[in-house]
């Protein structure tokens, strides 16, 4: 059983709120949402963050940033939204498997903390 918990939830081992689901991403609610809307989007295979994944698979990041747009159209944030990588330590990264936040549903502010 994998001690990570987002390759976890890909194994249905934890629940969690998805909103998408294909071969390659899973798209599920923010336990702590930060936003009206705040969807966490991640790919099935583990990466620890994005510099791994965008390093090893180039492709793969990309359809994240195009699945992580879809979920903002499918929830409604025709008016914007952020979509963020925290990333290692110094970007506040603690679940360390590569995920977008989509956050939306109010005025974001900048710069963020
Ligand atoms: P980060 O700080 O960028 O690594 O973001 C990790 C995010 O995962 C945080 O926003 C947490 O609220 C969220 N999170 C942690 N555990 C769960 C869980 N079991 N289900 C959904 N979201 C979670
Ligand atoms: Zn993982």
């Amino acid at each position: 059983m994998s001690e990570c918990l987002f390759c976890r939830i890909v194994a249905g081992e934890i629940p969690a709120d998805e909103v998408m689901r294909t071969d390659e991403v899973v798209a599920f609610r923010d336990i702590s949402p930060q936003a009206p809307v705040h969807v966490l989007v991640i790919p099935t295979a583990h990466f620890v963050d994005a510099r791994a994944m965008s390093t090893s698979d180039p492709q793969l990041a990309g359809n994240l940033i195009k699945a992580a747009t879809d979920v903002a159209a499918a929830e409604g944030l025709e008016g914007g939204y952020r979509i963020v990588f925290n990333t290692g330590d110094d970007g506040g990264q603690t679940v360390h498997h590569v995920h977008a936040h989509v956050l939306g549903g109010r005025s974001m502010k900048w710069p963020p903390g």
